[in-house]
């Protein structure tokens, strides 16, 4: 990923942050979200997402459908870089009327940055995406500190 795209795609998500802390969803750290089949959801990112997350994600050693590589006991350890998806999404009954509209207008504009550099487009679940970056032997990466989520 080039400096510049990778800089676009972080002020999105620096706006789509914004937007969550001005609807003030409260976190518990449960981190039932990112145990997906537990929570009855899936996680969906962008290929130019996994991308960004790849490069600063620790290392992992599998992954499947039911959760995220990445939760350690209840803390996410690919803070920095992690998707729009994780950004946006609450349990917070309190904030569930205002997501969508978070989520659309971030991924519009993830869309549009694709578009202005010619990449194709995907949108997938998080595990393949992992699991053909393990097929391809991707690196090891280092470890970042963990951070709450
Ligand atoms: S990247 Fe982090 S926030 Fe997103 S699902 Fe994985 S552990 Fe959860």
């Amino acid at each position: 990923m080039t400096p510049e795209l990778r800089e676009q795609l972080r002020s999105i998500y620096r706006s789509a942050d914004a937007a969550v802390a001005a609807a003030g969803p409260v976190c518990e750290s449960s981190g039932k979200c990112c145990r997906f089949t537990e929570y009855g959801h899936t996680l969906f990112l962008s290929a130019i997402e996994a991308e960004l997350l790849l490069e600063t994600a620790p290392e992992y050693e599998s992954v499947d459908r039911h959760g995220c590589p990445f939760q350690v006991s209840t803390l996410c350890t690919a803070r920095v870089d992690r998707p729009l998806g994780c950004r946006v999404y609450f349990c917070d009954p309190s904030y569930q009327d205002a997501m969508p509209e978070i989520l659309e207008s971030h991924l519009r504009q993830i869309k549009q940055l694709a578009d202005e550099h010619d990449l194709p487009w995907r949108y997938a679940p998080l595990h393949e995406f992992l699991g053909q970056a393990l097929a391809e032997g991707r690196p090891a990466r280092v470890p970042l500190p963990v951070t709450p989520h």
